[in-house]
């Protein structure tokens, strides 16, 4: 539900805070609002209702948080009353008592339906007033073939799958004793990395024959080359020798 970590769709750019006050955010921005429609774990879900979680009721971990806030208020203006200066030898500036009603990671209790689904069971969940949502307008797209909100996770697995066949075509394109990274041939007055042990890339060439370019400008080389150390090291195939080809 925050605006990293969790899942995307690709046709929405719309971010934005519930509209409750004290999030954390410029008044006046529009904000999430009930019978807006938000993304959540890959589905469209209605917002049926929001509602600030009553302060007895916070779960432990925000509970926790937010007596950090508190102690660490009660300190700073313990310090400030004695005294006490900053690293730099200015006194200690007074700071406002945190409210727990206004505190932007508060804790808000949010209901949920899906969307498609209107006379399915709402879903409780709660959220700290700051979780950015990912919003959809009212003529959201879905596939056609399952019903997901693009790019669905067939398309996602297609699009791994592509990429990888691509580098084994592309791995089974270069000639042998060519560079692994770009594929082209390495002359004998190249630098080259030399990988001795079995070929992980291209078994059919046999031992020692995985080799790469050493020139450091070229950028498909040297990633292609590192890549392969690790997986070289993961199989923990000897140590690596440098030596012209
Ligand atoms: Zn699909
Ligand atoms: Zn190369």
């Amino acid at each position: 539900m925050s605006r990293t970590g969790e899942w995307q769709t690709s046709q929405s750019r719309s971010f934005q805070r519930l509209a409750l006050p004290h999030n954390g955010y410029r008044e006046g921005v529009p904000g999430v609002e009930v019978g807006d429609i938000v993304v959540l774990q890959r589905k469209p879900w209605r917002v049926l209702e929001i509602r600030e979680k009553p302060e007895d009721l916070w779960p432990a971990d925000f509970e926790r948080a937010w007596q950090k806030v508190v102690s660490r208020w009660i300190e700073h203006e313990a310090s400030r009353a004695a005294g006490e200066l900053t690293s730099w030898g200015a006194p200690l500036k007074e700071q406002p008592q945190p409210v727990r009603s206004e505190w932007y990671y508060r804790p808000v209790n949010i209901v949920l339906q899906l969307v498609d689904r209107p006379k399915s069971k709402p879903r409780h969940i709660f959220a700290s007033v700051s979780c950015e949502w990912q919003t959809l307008p009212e003529h959201f797209v879905v596939c056609r073939l399952c019903n997901e909100l693009p790019p669905c996770r067939h398309v996602e697995t297609e699009a791994t799958v592509n990429q990888a066949m691509a580098s084994a075509e592309r791995l089974m394109a270069i000639p042998r004793g060519a560079c692994l990274g770009c594929g082209e041939a390495i002359t004998s007055r190249m630098k080259a990395i030399r990988f001795p042990g079995p070929n992980l890339w291209r078994p059919d060439w046999g031992k020692d024959s995985a080799v790469f370019h050493a020139r450091r400008s070229r950028e498909e080389c040297s990633n292609a080359a590192w890549k392969y150390e690790q997986q070289w090291k993961e199989q923990g195939l000897d140590v690596l020798r440098s030596e012209s080809a």
